[in-house]
């Protein structure tokens, strides 16, 4: 039997990505390595092309991994083989390159590559074809009590910056009735939360089902708590998702991941983004006084090339006085074949770390005071681990990471009244009640 062990970069898509390539591998009988740093057959790259440092590292994995045992076999796949082939072949050790497509075969690939006597390399990266797809090989091993689920892949917006619609092709559905097979599968199998995961889950539509009608046949599932967005565009949505996420009934958590990018208009134009800062603020605003308790959390790029010192000042101000609870910097990473990839830098990169700095403290400090708001309040928590002897962390609706001392808690809702801030863990602490 050979043994395989997969590595992801990127994102939350290309992790649910991993888990659907290893389950075929599982499938086709081989028996896939879990430790760090132990010896595989072949190694799995599922490769992340957004930032330049994503494919450094990527290059330094394939280096170490050879450095450690020669013999090993190399399979590159992902949005780096994707978007930017001529460099992906050029890296010595591959011996398998496979698009976002072809990545999904790699049972496949590895049985006709077995066969071939001279393992001359294997290069497979088309073209992205266009239209609905289908998820083959769904993750179905109840690892947490909540999983994530492929509902979009690509994206049509081209952002400024953004290599994805290169490496991930437009956008495109999945079926809705292969969609809601594994849903309901998920939860037979004892998942109590999904996580709708896709690069631009709100342009979802399949079958005269757009987002917002999916929700509602998501929702329909019995044993089903509750439904997470992971990330949306927030020029997908409109009002009519806030409602849904008021209802006290709703399984749609109250929280939402709407990326800014910028809090200026100027850089927002040069990004390409489809609002102004206006808009959002006004959805957020909307989202505040009409979700009870909604976590808001937001993407930022610092340094985008246009950028000066005042452009920067008025997004710190921006996300400073926004009802936005956490946000994700990201340093800007020039991407050959984007607009602004051709657009001159106003700033250096010493200024860049500083204002990426700057954003960070002023996310944690934001983060924080939306946590210690509910010291003394009651919370229902879905506990996923236990993170030392009879100590269980979970999440709240609201994104809130909460711990509680008790036995067997796995993947149970528990009313929870919190105590305290738990530095230790970064979370907030509490009792059963
Ligand atoms: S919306 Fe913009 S940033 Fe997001 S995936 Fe599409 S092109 Fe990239």
């Amino acid at each position: 039997m050979l043994s395989a062990k997969f590595h992801t970069f990127g994102c939350r898509l290309n992790h649910t990505e991993t888990s659907s390539m290893a389950k075929s591998l599982a499938d086709a009988g081989f028996s896939l390595v879990e430790q760090t740093n132990s010896l595989a057959d072949v190694h799995v790259i599922n490769s992340c092309s957004v930032t330049n440092q994503a494919v450094k590292k990527c290059k330094q994995l394939i280096r170490s991994i050879k450095r450690n045992d020669s013999n090993a076999k190399i399979v590159l796949a992902g949005c780096f083989a994707q978007s930017h082939l001529a460099d992906a072949m050029s890296v010595p050790g591959v011996d398998i390159l496979l698009g976002n497509v072809e990545k999904f075969s790699l049972a496949d690939y590895l049985k006709d590559y077995a066969k071939n006597s001279e393992a001359t390399k294997v290069v497979d990266v088309k073209k992205i074809p266009a239209g609905s797809f289908m998820v083959n090989s769904p993750p179905t091993r109840l690892t947490k009590t909540r999983v994530n689920l492929k509902i979009q892949d690509g994206c049509d917006f081209f952002c400024s910056f953004c290599i994805i619609p290169f490496a991930r092709g437009r956008s495109r559905s999945r079926d809705i009735d292969n969609l809601l097979a594994e849903a309901n599968l998920l939860v037979s199998k004892g998942f109590r939360e999904l996580v709708l995961t896709g690069v631009n889950i709100g342009l979802y539509q399949n079958k005269g089902v757009d987002f917002m009608g999916l929700l509602a046949f998501l929702a329909k599932i019995k044993g089903l708590d509750r439904i997470r967005i992971s990330s949306i565009e927030p020029t997908t949505i409109d009002e009519s998702l806030l409602e849904e996420m008021a209802d006290s009934d709703s399984k749609i958590v109250n929280h939402l991941h709407l990326p800014l990018q910028s809090g200026n208009d100027i850089i927002l134009r040069d990004m390409r983004r489809k609002y102004t800062c206006h808009e959002f603020l006004d959805f957020t605003q909307k989202a505040v006084s009409m979700v009870p308790n909604i976590c808001i959390g937001t993407d930022v790029i610092v340094g985008f090339p246009s950028e000066t010192k005042d452009d920067f000042a008025k997004t710190y101000r921006f996300l400073d006085e926004s009802p936005i609870n956490y946000f994700h910097v990201f340093p800007f990473s020039i991407r050959e074949g984007t607009v602004a990839a051709k657009i001159k830098f106003k700033e250096n990169q010493a200024e860049h770390k500083r204002w990426a700095k700057s954003l960070r403290t002023l996310s944690s400090q934001k983060w924080r005071l939306y946590y210690i708001k509910y010291i003394g309040e009651k919370m229902k928590i879905l506990l996923e681990d236990e993170v030392a002897v009879n100590l269980w962390r979970g999440y709240s609706s609201n994104y809130i990471r909460v711990l509680v001392a008790g036995e067997n808690l796995a993947n149970k809702i528990c009313q929870v009244e919190v105590t305290n801030f738990d530095d230790q863990f970064n979370a907030l602490k509490g009792k059963l009640v």
